[in-house]
């Protein structure tokens, strides 16, 4: 039986990290968890930090690093996180986050950073078409047909549009990809925790890929 884990998802907008987060979140019992969902429940309940982010959000653009790490630093303390481990999606998402997540995590240290690899070209036109179940993450993809209201399969939350996947905000937030976040690849690497994983093919195939290369590493 697979149980518990600790892992970081990277991967570019549009990889297909939410689909493989969900899965993977049910297969080891672990919660996921994805600092952009918790970051538009926060702007959805109009709290101090969501008020605070919702124009960066909004437009693509980066949350600062301090608010970041101390909404995840309080989130990992959580017991489930503690007991079970998770699965970090979205976060880190700068040299600062990893090197400051890697000082909170001494105890508990990660066992593999993984790197879900799709063309670039590949997934704008992915982003735009996206739905997301508000509630579990769930992702969808429309097709100029949807039921209005748009209810999830999985979960009976609303299926909705993000306000950022606008061409403007995807294409933003491609580039914020490239310049702030592929570093981290070179970051892992070095410390020998990455594994690279061929992100395209059918969810099922990817999903196998990661499990393997996660039972490889715990
Ligand atoms: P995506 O990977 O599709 O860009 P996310 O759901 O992970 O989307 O994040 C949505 C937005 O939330 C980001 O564009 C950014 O504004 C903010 N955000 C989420 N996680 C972080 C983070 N670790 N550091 C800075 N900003 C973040
Ligand atoms: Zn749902």
């Amino acid at each position: 039986m697979t149980s518990g884990a600790r892992l970081v998802i990277l991967g570019r907008q549009g990889a297909g990290k939410g689909t493989q987060c969900v899965r993977l979140s049910r297969h080891f019992v672990v919660p996921h968890i994805s600092t952009g969902d918790m970051l538009r429940a926060a702007v959805r309940e109009d709290t101090e930090v969501g008020i605070a982010v919702k124009e960066i959000m909004d437009t693509g653009g980066l949350v600062g690093d301090t608010t970041m790490v101390a909404l995840v630093q309080k989130r990992i303390s959580l017991d489930d996180a503690r007991t079970r481990g998770y699965i970090l999606d979205g976060f880190p998402r700068t040299v600062f986050q990893a090197q400051a997540f890697d000082e909170m995590s001494v105890d508990q240290p990660l066992h593999v950073v993984l790197d879900l690899v799709v063309p670039r070209e590949m997934v704008v036109q992915r982003l735009s078409a996206r739905r997301v179940c508000r509630d579990c993450g769930a992702n969808f993809t429309a097709s100029g047909v949807e039921p209005r209201p748009w209810t999830c399969e999985n979960c009976g939350g609303d299926v909705v549009h993000r306000a950022d996947d606008t061409p403007e905000a995807i294409n933003r937030r491609l580039d914020l990809y490239e310049s702030q976040t592929a570093p981290l690849i070179e970051f892992y690497g070095r410390t020998g925790r990455l594994v690279e994983i061929n992100g395209v093919g059918s969810p099922d195939d990817v999903f196998s890929r990661v499990t393997t290369a996660v039972d490889a590493r715990r």
